[in-house]
């Protein structure tokens, strides 16, 4: 029997798990064990049912609370695990977002994909950037690229960080009011160092195609209405959402798929501080004195964890996973009695861009995104603050945070100045996501290359191509692949999508 040690119990580490399990009911002779530092499994998936002093409950999660339903990997596993019932989508209805200008919020105006308007009536009449912004975006259409990329050439061969990119086709205030908290946000990354190739490589391939980003939107948004035309809704099928979660929050993923692994092949509360080469195999230690014995090791933690892992193992691979850095931030769920609150809650989130200074990075409206997420007569939201240009904010205690959050909702959605949250929280992501700076791709080649070269041994996870769960799924996944295959084990699955994106 081969046994497979994987190291963190995020969701590509529980994924790598789960499938080295069904490699096992597909016949062949393999078994693993899974270790974990924390007490509670699915690293940045974590949901908390939390009871209202007066009654009632409220579903909050701490870290991701969403997946998108474009890349079928969530679907898939959900789907195997018997939670196909439990994803439901974000409540369309209300998907409005406010973008923060001075003392005001302004609406995203209709048409914006992403950063590039695709209507002219909403861009015209958005008091969100100056006349001569709008101007400067409309030259988007003319504009040629840059440089012309040569047969065989990809957007990793023309890497660009964000700022370069949309300021050179769009302008600076475009960046500023929009691409920044937008695009920058999901990966709590700064525009001046972020990856274009390694983030949105589809912004380059548009500007080669199109010859400009309008353009290629448009081309896109005709794209997905014929796709819906072709595939319209089922009667009685749940409708499609590009934002879904699951309906007792995101950790029912990472639970569902810990309980079909096997809480029994799973450690919990220990770290692994050394991974060594052993003979033919390998042995791992854990910081309570146990040693563990395997055929292969995937380490699927955060890079800055898996650098001193790596360093017995090939210091090249160490020296590498060294360069991506890490950020921190702070999410800050806290709920509010409704009658505090305004009455317009049709609205998904809160952007706030750094020009505007504020010691925050956004807000979700979780109760109007969401069904149930709260008691009858409440409301639940969530603050995020830190990022890279913002990590001085997070020294502060965590009554401090709350106080600094509750003090920028009371003031941006102009309520009573002494508004007080019914219930907040804190949840510390410390070095919670890697940055995917210019030239990432090449140095996740280097360690793929590298790693392959280690018998039995793979990494995975969100620091290397994509920090969506739907890549760290399919990270965990490849890493499985690769070290079954090292110990003589041929066994893959075809993950190809047998229907159109949805749930
Ligand atoms: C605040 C926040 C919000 C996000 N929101 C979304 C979202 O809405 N949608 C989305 O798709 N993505 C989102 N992301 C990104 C996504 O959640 C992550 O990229 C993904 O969950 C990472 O999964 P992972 O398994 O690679 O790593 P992690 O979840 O970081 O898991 C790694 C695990 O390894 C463990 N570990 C570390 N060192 C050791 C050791 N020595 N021994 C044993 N265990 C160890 C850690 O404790 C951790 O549990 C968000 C990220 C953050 C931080």
């Amino acid at each position: 029997m081969k046994k497979i040690i994987i190291i963190g119990g995020g969701v590509a580490g529980l994924g790598a798990a789960y499938k080295v399990r069904r490699a096992a009911e597909a016949g062949h002779d393999v078994d693993c064990v899974l270790v974990e530092k924390d007490a509670r499994l699915g690293g940045k998936l974590a949901t908390d049912i939390v009871a209202d002093p007066e009654g009632g409950e409220y579903v909050v999660d701490g870290g991701s609370d969403a997946f998108v339903s474009t890349k079928p990997a969530v679907a898939r596993i959900a789907r195997m695990l018997g939670l196909g019932d439990s994803m439901v989508p974000a409540r369309e209805e209300n998907k409005k977002t406010l973008i923060v200008k001075g003392k005001r919020l302004v609406e995203l105006p209709d048409g914006i994909m992403m950063f590039a308007p695709t209507k002219l009536v909403p861009l015209a009449t958005t008091s969100l950037y100056s006349w001569p912004a709008k101007f400067r975006m409309a030259l988007d259409w003319f504009l040629p690229p840059k440089v012309r990329w040569a047969e065989g050439e990809t957007a990793q061969d023309h890497d660009e960080t964000l700022e370069s990119f949309v300021v050179r086709r769009m302008g600076r205030e475009s960046l500023d009011r929009l691409a920044e908290p937008l695009v920058g946000g999901v990966h709590a990354s700064d525009p001046r160092e972020m990856s274009l190739a390694a983030t949105f490589p589809n912004f380059l391939e548009m500007e080669q195609e199109f010859g400009s980003l309008i353009r290629g939107f448009l081309a896109e948004r005709k794209k997905r209405e014929a796709m819906r035309k072709k595939y319209p809704p089922k009667p009685g099928a749940k409708p499609w959402a590009f934002f879904n979660t699951f309906y007792r929050g995101m950790q029912q993923l990472t639970d569902g798929m810990a309980d079909a692994v096997g809480r029994e092949r799973i450690i919990t509360g220990a770290a692994v501080t050394v991974v060594d080469r052993d003979g033919a195999g390998w042995r791992v230690t854990l910081d309570d004195g146990r040693v563990l014995e395997g055929d292969a090791v995937i380490v699927a933690t955060e890079a800055w964890a898996a650098e001193p892992l790596a360093r017995h193992v090939e210091p090249a691979i160490a020296d590498l996973l060294a360069t991506i850095p890490c950020s921190s931030s702070a999410t800050v769920p806290m709920a509010f009695r409704s009658e505090d609150f305004p009455s317009d809650r049709q609205w998904f989130g809160i952007l706030s861009p750094i020009v505007e200074n504020r010691p925050l990075l956004a807000v979700t409206l979780s109760s109007s995104k969401w069904p149930d997420r709260s008691p009858e007569g409440r409301v639940l939201l969530r603050g995020f603050i830190g990022g890279p240009r913002n990590q001085h904010l997070l020294e502060a205690d965590d009554a401090e945070i709350i106080e600094t959050i509750r003090a920028q909702i009371v003031d941006l959605l102009g309520m009573k100045a002494d508004a007080q949250p019914v219930f907040a929280s804190v949840y510390r992501w410390n070095g919670g996501m890697p940055q995917y700076t210019l030239g990432h791709l090449d140095r996740v080649d280097e360690i793929e290359r590298l790693s392959a070269e280690v018998s039995g041994f793979a990494l995975a996870g969100g620091a290397y191509r994509g920090v969506g769960i739907p890549n760290c799924i399919e990270s965990g996944e490849r890493a499985v692949t690769k070290v079954l295959a090292d110990v003589g084990i041929g066994y893959d699955e075809d993950t190809s999508p047998k229907r159109p994106p949805g749930l």
